[in-house]
């Protein structure tokens, strides 16, 4: 039997890319390796899911057994991939070696931790994943356990009608993130405030009238701003709840402290195997990293300047994940010459920010360009460059609405 395509990583790009690869093949065989559980679950409702009251298992849209059977792949959960063999075409995991015909890393990314200083600098958690969020709810539900709340002993069965008293949660970080989740945990009865060194809310996307009107909306719901203040060390009180030190001197105590300031591709396996790496794994147009039978997708990956028409660099969304994961599997299934490759350019992706309070469509200009936001009407901004093309857009509140019209003028823009 001739050796499988072998898929690392069970998120949003693994399970997609297996799926588009079965679309175009009934035979080939797939291998999906995975060190989580291998569910299917949406990563973005994890930051809009308490409000919500869903459970983690709530938040499984398919089951890894049973997904596995849907595309038709070989599973293997809970198994870390420790090493490629690339000349022999293997790679190493914690149940032997597995042969690969061609490899796609899909292994996302991980959150950026902050060198912080104090007795409980480890207790500031991270929501990436299912598991993440199953540790983040049952730490909300735990510190509810004095209350008259019920726990179960397996983290997975949380109640999902539990009722969770309010608790005072520090966020680390005003970005994306930061703010869904600050909306989140607000809306679900929480007493929020939220710590940036940046002057501004998601500062690095949006003009300053739409800051300014996010972080109104926010406060309208409790969230209270600790901006342009760091933080520097968290430090356990007798009590067991947590004191956090900021820039300015403040002290702030926390029932629990979510940091939130961002996440960098995951590129260690990719490095032990001597593959091209910069902020991601390097991928040109066909999706191949600098082994041509090793492709790359996902937060992981970093995609091509002919893909992105800007500067090379992660694209750390899911409609990204959605074009790469059909480019690549045509490229693996077609098997073509170099020649008849297809090649992954970009469309015009916006990104909706989940802030109920204030929703926002972004489509922010690539980093590094220069130039600079207007305003167009109330809630709709546009980013022009130094030469007055559009390049960007900001929407807010009803104006989102504006999506197909803004989508249009850009691509125009683009051509
Ligand atoms: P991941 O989901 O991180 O999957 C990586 C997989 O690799 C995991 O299964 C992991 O177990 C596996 N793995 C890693 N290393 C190994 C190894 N050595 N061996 C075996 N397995 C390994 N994007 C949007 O477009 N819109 C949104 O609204 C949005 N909201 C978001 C909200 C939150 C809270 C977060 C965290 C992200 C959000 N995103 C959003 C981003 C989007 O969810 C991600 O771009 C996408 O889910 C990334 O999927 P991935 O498969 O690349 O990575």
């Amino acid at each position: 039997m001739s050796a499988p395509v072998v898929i690392i990583g069970a998120g949003l790009a693994g399970w997609t890319a297996a799926r588009e690869l079965r679309k175009l093949s009934a035979e080939l065989p797939i291998t999906l390796i995975t060190a989580d559980s291998g569910d299917f679950y949406a990563k973005p409702s994890l930051s809009n899911a308490l409000a919500l009251k869903k459970s983690p298992a709530q938040l499984v849209n398919t089951p890894a057994a049973q997904m596995a059977t849907q595309v038709g792949v070989q599973l293997l959960a809970h198994t870390r991939v420790s090493g490629i063999d690339r000349a022999a075409k293997q790679v190493m995991t914690s149940s032997g070696a597995i042969p690969y015909a061609q490899l796609v890393l899909a292994t996302g990314a991980q959150p950026i931790r902050l060198p912080l200083a104090g007795s409980a600098a480890h207790r500031a958690l991270s929501v990436n994943s299912l598991s993440d969020y199953t540790a983040f709810s049952y730490e909300l539900l735990k510190k509810s356990a004095n209350h008259r709340h019920r726990i179960s002993a397996e983290c997975s069965q949380i109640n999902s009608d539990r009722e969770i008293a309010s608790h005072r949660i520090l966020i680390i970080g005003a970005g994306l993130i930061g703010c869904e989740f600050a909306n989140d945990l607000a809306a679900a009865g929480h007493v929020v405030s939220v710590a940036d060194p940046a002057p501004r809310v998601l500062a690095a996307l949006l003009p300053e009238a739409a800051s300014a009107a996010l972080q109104e909306a926010l406060a309208k719901l409790g969230v209270v701003w600790k901006l342009g203040a760091s933080v520097q060390r968290l430090d356990e009180t007798q009590e067991g709840l947590i004191t956090a030190t900021l820039s300015s001197g403040e002290l702030m105590e926390a029932d629990i402290v979510l940091s939130a300031i961002g996440l960098r591709p995951d590129v260690s396996l990719a490095q032990t195997a001597e593959l091209a790496t910069e902020r991601g794994i390097l991928v040109n147009a066909h999706l191949q990293t600098s082994d041509d039978a090793i492709y790359a997708l996902g937060d992981g990956a970093q995609y091509a300047q002919q893909s992105l028409k800007s500067a090379s660099r992660p694209l750390p969304y899911v409609l990204p994940i959605m074009q790469a994961a059909k480019v690549l599997a045509a490229n693996i299934v077609a098997q073509r010459d170099d020649a008849a490759l297809k090649s992954l350019c970009f469309p015009v992706m916006p990104v909706a920010i989940k802030t109920p309070a204030l929703p926002l469509l972004i489509h922010p200009p690539a980093p590094g360009e220069s130039g600079s936001w207007q305003t167009i009407a109330e809630n709709e901004w546009q980013w022009l460059d130094a030469q007055g093309a559009l390049k960007g857009f900001a929407l807010a509140g009803a104006a989102t609405s504006a999506r197909a019209k803004w989508v249009k003028a850009l691509e125009a823009a683009e051509e």
